[in-house]
């Protein structure tokens, strides 16, 4: 049993496990704060063993970079190792991240070994259209790295692949420049990744479409892509969600991404950037130190956290008597 204040109302209480989690109102002095989980809307985890050296983006990560030389030669188990460490912070962290899972149905296995739980919520990146209709059973749809990296006939095949039968298409955009946008926005993916470079006509015609948008702050700032205008005006739009991107470059805990956040743009619009999960509702218990503003309360409570202070997530529904 939990003395808890309800961050979403403002009521104090008890949160009971009694057959599944139950709010039961109760004037109290409250211990932790119960708020909706973050949701890491960006994360790739297979290259967390990697510590990435200060190179370009496309030296980097780029088809044939540092990083995919690095996943080549390393042994499977060290892989391994770096992905299970990085799902065990985005458990303690997030309700779950929308992982961007490269390599293939090869890579793809890896990811099922790494996360048996399924705590992630994984997308393929398919290498043909044979392993596109493979991995269309076994993952939770595509993701892709730009239009720039792949045939657009390919694209579009994959994208029908994931329509017809419910699944995700996700694909990078406008990270390093705008030339890889309009394309993007042709595919009329589900996520767009980045679009911090994005000219104003394509991010106005991406939230036209309403197509979720996924910032990744510190990836753009070590990038040296970072472009507050941008983010700005995403700040104002519903859906506009927040990732960590590449392990090797950020932590993948949603905690730190938000306080980074929180030096240049409004708390309130980066709190529900970094809660709105598109797929379930689930909440977290925080630890509670009574510091709290109650007028500035989501600000306080983002400031304030270390993502080790998260007791709880509790991934199913609460029940309010
Ligand atoms: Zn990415």
């Amino acid at each position: 049993m939990f003395r808890v204040l309800d961050l979403e109302s403002g009521e104090t209480g008890y949160l009971i496990e009694d057959n599944g989690w139950k709010f039961e109102h109760a004037d109290l002095d409250p211990d932790y704060i119960l708020m909706p989980s973050f949701f890491n809307a960006h994360t790739h985890v297979g290259d967390s063993f990697i510590e990435a050296p200060r190179i370009s983006l496309e030296r980097l990560v780029g088809p044939n970079g540092y990083k995919f030389k690095k996943l080549h030669e390393t042994d499977e188990r060290t892989i391994l190792r770096g992905m299970k460490k990085a799902i065990d912070l985005i458990k303690r962290t997030s309700s779950t991240s929308l992982e961007f899972r490269e390599g293939g149905i090869d890579g793809y296995r890896l990811y099922m070994k790494a996360d048996p739980e399924r705590i992630l919520t994984a997308l393929s990146r398919p290498l043909n259209l044979e392993e596109a209709e493979m991995l269309a059973e076994l993952s939770g749809g595509f993701n892709f790295s730009s239009t720039r990296d792949h045939s657009f006939s390919f694209l579009e095949e994959c994208r029908d692949i994931a329509r017809k039968r419910k699944l995700i298409f996700a694909i990078h955009a406008g990270e390093v420049n705008e030339k890889d946008v309009d394309a993007a926005l042709n595919l009329e993916p589900d996520f767009l990744i980045h679009m911090n470079r994005a000219d104003g006509k394509q991010l106005r015609r991406a939230m036209d479409m309403e197509i979720y948008i996924v910032s990744c702050l510190r990836s753009n700032a070590f990038f040296g892509v970072f472009n507050l205008k941008n983010y700005r005006i995403l700040s104002e739009y519903e859906r506009w969600l927040i990732g960590t991107d590449n392990a090797m470059i950020a932590t993948p805990s949603m905690v730190d991404e938000l306080k980074f956040g929180s030096c240049f743009l409004e708390c309130e619009s980066l709190f529900r950037a970094g809660t709105g999960n598109p797929f379930f509702d689930s909440h977290m218990l925080v630890r509670y130190d009574k510091i709290i503003d109650p007028e500035k309360i989501t600000c306080s409570v983002i400031r304030r956290i270390e993502s080790c202070d998260i007791k709880l997530i509790l991934r199913e529904n609460i029940s309010r008597g």
